[in-house]
């Protein structure tokens, strides 16, 4: 098991319908997404990446708003919900991505704009890329995981 987290920027404060979550009023400005992967991570986030898709986790509504857009993406060995703990922030919407969570996370989506680029306290075990667009020839080659 991968993880990963998605740094993502909202233009404009949007109304989103997030699935049968609800709706949610989304503020302008950075969020971080944390979430994770059995198996190929890589192809989970190029899905991420882009816009033409079904919507199926709570993540698709929010990216695939004509506003959105992912700009970094890390990838982890932590446990997606350790990792969702690093990263503080405010919570819009209660329960997002966090619906099978065993650590009673409040959402797997948190609003981070008054403290980027640096939210995190230093960990070497990340890297940071810029994923512009929806190009998937800018995904890096990552840090060979040895815990596969
Ligand atoms: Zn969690």
């Amino acid at each position: 098991m991968q993880s990963y987290q998605l740094f993502i920027k909202l233009n404009q404060s949007v109304e989103i319908q997030i699935g049968k979550l609800g709706l949610f009023n989304f503020l302008k400005g950075t969020y971080i997404y944390t979430g994770s992967a059995k198996k190929n991570i890589d192809a989970r986030i190029t899905r991420h990446l882009s816009k033409d898709k079904k919507l199926h986790w709570h993540i698709d509504y929010l990216l695939t708003n004509d506003q959105s857009k992912v700009i970094n993406v890390i990838k982890s060995e932590l446990s997606e919900c350790d990792l969702n703990a690093d990263a503080k922030g405010k919570v819009i919407a209660e329960g997002f991505g966090s619906s099978d969570c065993r650590k009673n996370c409040r959402s797997h989506l948190k609003y981070i704009n008054h403290q980027f680029p640096n939210p995190f306290s230093a960990s070497p075990q990340r890297a940071f890329f810029s994923a512009k667009e929806s190009s998937t020839k800018l995904i890096p080659r990552w840090r060979q995981s040895s815990s596969i």
